[in-house]
Protein backbone atom coordinates (compact mmCIF):
# COMPACT_ATOMS: atom_id res chain seq x y z
CA UNK A 1 0.00 0.00 0.00
CA UNK A 2 1.81 3.34 -1.60
CA UNK A 3 -0.61 5.34 0.94
CA UNK A 4 0.32 5.17 4.78
CA UNK A 5 -2.04 7.70 6.04
CA UNK A 6 -5.17 9.32 4.95
CA UNK A 7 -6.90 12.72 6.07
CA UNK A 8 -10.20 13.39 5.20
CA UNK A 9 -12.22 16.84 6.00
CA UNK A 10 -10.07 16.80 9.58
CA UNK A 11 -11.83 19.28 12.18
CA UNK A 12 -10.72 20.42 15.66
CA UNK A 13 -12.78 23.16 17.11
CA UNK A 14 -12.50 23.95 20.67
CA UNK A 15 -15.19 25.68 22.83
CA UNK A 16 -14.33 28.96 24.06
CA UNK A 17 -16.44 29.30 27.24
CA UNK A 18 -16.71 32.60 29.20
CA UNK A 19 -18.18 33.74 32.92
CA UNK A 20 -18.67 32.13 35.65
CA UNK A 21 -20.98 29.31 34.42
CA UNK A 22 -18.33 28.52 31.40
CA UNK A 23 -21.13 29.15 28.71
CA UNK A 24 -20.05 28.50 25.58
CA UNK A 25 -19.73 31.43 23.49
CA UNK A 26 -18.16 30.23 19.72
CA UNK A 27 -15.57 27.71 18.89
CA UNK A 28 -11.92 28.26 18.52
CA UNK A 29 -11.47 26.76 14.33
CA UNK A 30 -8.10 25.72 14.84
CA UNK A 31 -8.33 22.74 12.08
CA UNK A 32 -11.44 23.41 9.51
CA UNK A 33 -11.29 20.71 7.37
CA UNK A 34 -8.11 19.60 6.26
CA UNK A 35 -7.68 16.52 3.38
CA UNK A 36 -4.42 15.37 2.82
CA UNK A 37 -2.79 11.89 2.58
CA UNK A 38 1.05 10.72 3.38
CA UNK A 39 2.85 8.26 1.19
CA UNK A 40 4.88 5.58 2.79
CA UNK A 41 8.88 6.77 3.44
CA UNK A 42 8.14 10.20 2.71
CA UNK A 43 8.29 13.35 4.63
CA UNK A 44 5.10 15.77 4.09
CA UNK A 45 6.52 19.25 5.14
CA UNK A 46 3.34 21.48 7.19
CA UNK A 47 4.21 25.17 7.26
CA UNK A 48 2.42 28.29 8.02
CA UNK A 49 2.66 31.16 10.52
CA UNK A 50 2.45 30.85 14.21
CA UNK A 51 -1.23 29.86 15.13
CA UNK A 52 -2.36 28.76 11.73
CA UNK A 53 -3.25 25.16 13.66
CA UNK A 54 -0.52 22.75 12.25
CA UNK A 55 0.70 21.68 16.00
CA UNK A 56 -3.04 21.01 16.59
CA UNK A 57 -3.70 18.96 12.81
CA UNK A 58 -0.11 16.82 13.93
CA UNK A 59 -2.12 15.86 17.46
CA UNK A 60 -5.08 15.27 15.69
CA UNK A 61 -3.65 12.81 13.44
CA UNK A 62 -2.27 10.81 16.08
CA UNK A 63 -5.78 10.97 18.49
CA UNK A 64 -3.93 13.00 20.77
CA UNK A 65 -7.12 15.13 20.18
CA UNK A 66 -10.02 13.78 19.36
CA UNK A 67 -11.29 14.98 16.03
CA UNK A 68 -14.62 17.13 16.14
CA UNK A 69 -15.51 15.05 12.63
CA UNK A 70 -13.20 14.11 9.72
CA UNK A 71 -11.32 11.34 9.77
CA UNK A 72 -7.82 9.70 9.77
CA UNK A 73 -7.06 6.29 8.69
CA UNK A 74 -3.65 4.48 9.17
CA UNK A 75 -2.75 1.64 6.16
CA UNK A 76 -6.65 1.69 6.15
CA UNK A 77 -7.74 1.21 9.11
CA UNK A 78 -9.75 4.42 10.72
CA UNK A 79 -8.07 5.25 14.09
CA UNK A 80 -9.87 8.93 14.76
CA UNK A 81 -12.66 7.34 15.94
CA UNK A 82 -10.73 4.30 18.40
CA UNK A 83 -10.85 3.78 21.77
CA UNK A 84 -8.20 4.35 23.71
CA UNK A 85 -8.05 0.85 24.29
CA UNK A 86 -8.64 -0.07 20.21
CA UNK A 87 -6.02 2.62 19.33
CA UNK A 88 -3.01 1.20 21.54
CA UNK A 89 -1.57 -1.56 19.69
CA UNK A 90 -1.23 1.56 16.77
CA UNK A 91 0.28 3.74 19.10
CA UNK A 92 3.91 1.71 19.01
CA UNK A 93 3.89 2.59 14.58
CA UNK A 94 2.71 6.51 15.37
CA UNK A 95 5.07 8.73 17.98
CA UNK A 96 5.73 12.02 17.79
CA UNK A 97 8.51 14.69 18.48
CA UNK A 98 7.78 17.46 20.41
CA UNK A 99 8.68 21.04 19.79
CA UNK A 100 10.65 21.64 23.24
CA UNK A 101 12.18 18.60 24.25
CA UNK A 102 12.50 19.72 27.91
CA UNK A 103 8.86 19.91 28.68
CA UNK A 104 8.37 16.33 26.82
CA UNK A 105 10.51 14.86 29.39
CA UNK A 106 9.26 13.43 33.12
CA UNK A 107 12.29 15.72 35.14
CA UNK A 108 12.07 13.48 37.77
CA UNK A 109 13.29 10.22 35.65
CA UNK A 110 16.44 9.19 34.41
CA UNK A 111 16.68 8.84 30.73
CA UNK A 112 16.94 5.19 31.35
CA UNK A 113 14.11 5.08 32.89
CA UNK A 114 12.66 7.58 30.18
CA UNK A 115 13.80 5.22 27.43
CA UNK A 116 12.71 2.16 28.78
CA UNK A 117 9.12 3.13 29.81
CA UNK A 118 7.49 2.71 26.23
CA UNK A 119 8.94 -1.11 26.34
CA UNK A 120 7.16 -1.13 29.84
CA UNK A 121 4.04 0.33 28.55
CA UNK A 122 3.60 -2.06 25.60
CA UNK A 123 4.92 -5.26 27.86
CA UNK A 124 8.41 -5.70 25.57
CA UNK A 125 10.96 -7.79 26.99
CA UNK A 126 13.09 -8.23 30.02
CA UNK A 127 14.92 -6.08 32.52
CA UNK A 128 18.18 -7.24 30.80
CA UNK A 129 16.75 -7.05 27.05
CA UNK A 130 15.17 -3.71 27.98
CA UNK A 131 18.63 -2.00 28.77
CA UNK A 132 20.03 -3.65 25.71
CA UNK A 133 17.12 -1.83 23.97
CA UNK A 134 17.62 1.57 25.95
CA UNK A 135 21.85 1.52 25.54
CA UNK A 136 21.35 0.76 21.53
CA UNK A 137 18.94 3.86 21.47
CA UNK A 138 21.68 5.81 22.94
CA UNK A 139 24.13 5.00 20.54
CA UNK A 140 21.83 5.39 17.37
CA UNK A 141 20.89 8.58 18.48
CA UNK A 142 24.79 9.70 19.64
CA UNK A 143 24.76 9.78 22.96
CA UNK A 144 26.76 8.02 25.76
CA UNK A 145 26.04 5.14 28.28
CA UNK A 146 26.53 7.12 30.98
CA UNK A 147 23.27 8.70 29.86
CA UNK A 148 21.73 6.21 31.52
CA UNK A 149 21.33 7.44 34.72
CA UNK A 150 21.27 11.00 34.39
CA UNK A 151 18.37 13.00 34.51
CA UNK A 152 16.91 15.45 31.59
CA UNK A 153 18.08 19.09 33.32
CA UNK A 154 22.01 17.43 32.80
CA UNK A 155 21.94 17.48 29.11
CA UNK A 156 21.97 20.79 26.75
CA UNK A 157 18.88 21.34 24.54
CA UNK A 158 20.42 19.68 21.34
CA UNK A 159 20.88 16.44 23.33
CA UNK A 160 17.43 16.43 25.38
CA UNK A 161 16.35 16.74 21.59
CA UNK A 162 18.22 13.34 21.57
CA UNK A 163 16.73 12.01 23.88
CA UNK A 164 13.02 12.77 22.64
CA UNK A 165 14.02 11.31 19.61
CA UNK A 166 15.64 7.97 20.74
CA UNK A 167 11.97 8.03 22.62
CA UNK A 168 10.13 8.17 19.42
CA UNK A 169 12.27 5.47 17.92
CA UNK A 170 12.03 3.15 20.54
CA UNK A 171 9.52 0.80 19.37
CA UNK A 172 10.50 0.65 15.78
CA UNK A 173 7.70 3.09 14.47
CA UNK A 174 6.54 3.68 10.75
CA UNK A 175 5.22 7.51 10.78
CA UNK A 176 6.93 9.97 13.29
CA UNK A 177 4.96 13.59 13.47
CA UNK A 178 7.79 16.49 13.66
CA UNK A 179 6.15 18.98 15.78
CA UNK A 180 8.82 22.07 15.31
CA UNK A 181 11.59 19.62 16.30
CA UNK A 182 14.57 22.56 15.49
CA UNK A 183 12.81 25.29 16.47
CA UNK A 184 13.79 25.65 19.87
CA UNK A 185 17.70 25.08 19.52
CA UNK A 186 20.97 27.09 18.45
CA UNK A 187 21.53 27.37 14.65
CA UNK A 188 24.86 25.55 15.29
CA UNK A 189 22.60 22.65 16.40
CA UNK A 190 19.68 22.44 14.42
CA UNK A 191 21.53 21.20 11.59
CA UNK A 192 22.73 17.81 13.32
CA UNK A 193 19.06 17.25 14.43
CA UNK A 194 17.95 17.64 10.92
CA UNK A 195 21.15 15.24 9.95
CA UNK A 196 20.32 12.84 12.41
CA UNK A 197 16.66 12.56 11.21
CA UNK A 198 17.06 12.58 7.98
CA UNK A 199 19.80 9.31 8.71
CA UNK A 200 17.03 7.59 10.76
CA UNK A 201 14.30 7.84 8.17
CA UNK A 202 17.22 6.25 5.22
CA UNK A 203 18.17 3.58 7.91
CA UNK A 204 14.57 2.82 9.49
CA UNK A 205 12.03 3.59 6.50
CA UNK A 206 10.39 6.05 8.88
CA UNK A 207 7.63 8.28 7.19
CA UNK A 208 7.45 11.81 8.50
CA UNK A 209 4.83 14.77 9.04
CA UNK A 210 7.67 17.86 9.65
CA UNK A 211 5.83 20.77 10.86
CA UNK A 212 7.64 24.27 11.09
CA UNK A 213 7.09 27.78 10.84
CA UNK A 214 10.38 28.04 8.68
CA UNK A 215 10.36 27.11 5.48
CA UNK A 216 13.56 27.02 5.05
CA UNK A 217 13.97 23.83 7.59
CA UNK A 218 10.82 22.46 5.41
CA UNK A 219 12.55 22.68 1.64
CA UNK A 220 15.41 21.00 3.79
CA UNK A 221 14.32 17.96 4.97
CA UNK A 222 10.09 17.67 2.47
CA UNK A 223 9.18 15.42 -0.87
CA UNK A 224 6.15 17.63 0.03
CA UNK A 225 4.58 20.54 1.41
CA UNK A 226 1.48 21.73 2.68
CA UNK A 227 0.85 25.34 3.95
CA UNK A 228 -1.62 25.99 5.97
CA UNK A 229 -3.61 28.98 6.83
CA UNK A 230 -6.29 29.49 9.43
CA UNK A 231 -7.09 25.69 10.21
CA UNK A 232 -6.96 25.18 6.28
CA UNK A 233 -4.53 23.71 3.63
CA UNK A 234 -4.55 26.58 0.83
CA UNK A 235 -1.58 25.01 -1.32
CA UNK A 236 0.35 21.64 -1.51
CA UNK A 237 3.04 20.50 -4.11
CA UNK A 238 6.03 18.63 -4.43
CA UNK A 239 8.81 20.66 -2.28
CA UNK A 240 11.12 21.83 -5.16
CA UNK A 241 7.75 23.02 -7.39
CA UNK A 242 5.84 24.72 -4.69
CA UNK A 243 9.25 26.78 -4.15
CA UNK A 244 9.83 27.44 -7.58
CA UNK A 245 6.58 28.21 -8.91
CA UNK A 246 4.17 28.90 -5.81
CA UNK A 247 0.79 29.88 -6.78
CA UNK A 248 -1.06 30.70 -3.63
CA UNK A 249 -0.64 34.15 -2.93
CA UNK A 250 -0.28 33.38 0.64
CA UNK A 251 2.83 30.64 -0.25
CA UNK A 252 3.99 33.42 -2.83
CA UNK A 253 4.85 36.08 0.31
CA UNK A 254 6.21 33.26 2.78
CA UNK A 255 8.51 32.40 -0.16
CA UNK A 256 9.61 35.61 -0.86
CA UNK A 257 10.49 36.35 2.67
CA UNK A 258 12.70 33.54 3.26
CA UNK A 259 16.66 35.32 4.03
CA UNK A 260 18.16 33.15 0.97
CA UNK A 261 14.90 34.05 -2.01
CA UNK A 262 14.30 31.62 -4.73
CA UNK A 263 16.41 33.18 -7.52
CA UNK A 264 13.15 33.79 -9.51
CA UNK A 265 11.31 36.15 -6.65
CA UNK A 266 14.03 37.94 -4.97
CA UNK A 267 13.42 40.97 -6.29
CA UNK A 268 9.74 40.75 -5.35
CA UNK A 269 9.26 41.06 -1.31
CA UNK A 270 5.82 40.65 -0.93
CA UNK A 271 4.64 42.18 2.70
CA UNK A 272 1.38 41.15 3.84
CA UNK A 273 -1.12 43.71 5.65
CA UNK A 274 -2.06 42.92 9.28
CA UNK A 275 -1.44 39.47 11.50
CA UNK A 276 -3.41 35.82 10.93
CA UNK A 277 -7.07 36.86 11.28
CA UNK A 278 -8.50 35.00 15.14
CA UNK A 279 -9.26 31.43 14.66
CA UNK A 280 -12.56 32.52 16.70
CA UNK A 281 -13.91 34.61 13.70
CA UNK A 282 -12.50 33.61 10.27
CA UNK A 283 -13.28 35.70 7.67
CA UNK A 284 -16.14 35.45 5.42
CA UNK A 285 -14.89 34.11 1.83
CA UNK A 286 -11.87 33.00 1.58
CA UNK A 287 -9.83 33.51 5.16
CA UNK A 288 -7.09 35.11 3.40
CA UNK A 289 -8.91 37.96 1.86
CA UNK A 290 -8.28 40.58 4.53
CA UNK A 291 -4.39 40.41 3.42
CA UNK A 292 -4.39 39.70 -0.02
CA UNK A 293 -2.74 41.78 -2.62
CA UNK A 294 -4.76 39.94 -4.88
CA UNK A 295 -8.55 39.94 -3.30
CA UNK A 296 -11.36 40.81 -5.95
CA UNK A 297 -14.94 40.81 -4.35
CA UNK A 298 -15.83 37.32 -5.10
CA UNK A 299 -12.93 36.33 -2.59
CA UNK A 300 -15.06 38.15 0.35
CA UNK A 301 -17.90 36.02 -0.51
CA UNK A 302 -17.04 32.44 -1.60
CA UNK A 303 -14.15 30.04 -0.29
CA UNK A 304 -12.02 28.53 -2.80
CA UNK A 305 -12.28 25.00 -3.20
CA UNK A 306 -8.70 23.47 -3.89
CA UNK A 307 -8.05 22.40 -6.94
CA UNK A 308 -5.48 20.41 -9.14
CA UNK A 309 -3.04 22.83 -11.16
CA UNK A 310 -0.33 20.49 -11.86
CA UNK A 311 0.81 19.47 -15.06
CA UNK A 312 0.43 15.59 -16.34
CA UNK A 313 0.77 13.93 -13.61
CA UNK A 314 2.08 16.05 -10.77
CA UNK A 315 -0.46 17.39 -8.49
CA UNK A 316 -0.18 20.87 -7.43
CA UNK A 317 -2.91 21.88 -5.19
CA UNK A 318 -4.07 25.51 -4.33
CA UNK A 319 -7.29 27.17 -3.14
CA UNK A 320 -7.39 30.83 -4.91
CA UNK A 321 -10.32 31.72 -7.31
CA UNK A 322 -7.89 33.31 -9.31
CA UNK A 323 -4.92 30.58 -9.38
CA UNK A 324 -3.12 29.93 -12.35
CA UNK A 325 -1.13 26.58 -12.53
FE1 LIG B 1 -6.39 36.12 -2.57
FE2 LIG B 1 -8.86 35.84 -3.53
FE3 LIG B 1 -7.04 33.98 -4.03
FE4 LIG B 1 -8.02 34.26 -1.58
S1 LIG B 1 -9.14 33.63 -3.39
S2 LIG B 1 -5.90 33.99 -2.12
S3 LIG B 1 -8.26 36.45 -1.47
S4 LIG B 1 -7.01 36.11 -4.74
Amino acid sequence: MKIMLKVENLKKHFPVRKGILRTSRGNVYAVDGVSLSVDRGETLGIVGESGCGKTTLGRTILNLYKPSSGSVSFEGNVISSMTPKELHPYRRNLQMIFQDPFDSLNPRHTVGYILEEPFIIHGLGNKHERTESVINLLNIVGLQRDSLERFPHEFSGGQRQRIGIARAIALNPKMIVCDEPVSALDVSIQSQILNLLMDLQNNLKLTYIFISHDLTVVRHVSDRVAVMYLGRIVETAGADEIYRAPIHPYTKALISAIPEPVPAISDKRIILKGNVPSPVNPPAGCYFHPRCPAARDICREEYPELKNYGKGDTEHLASCHFAEG
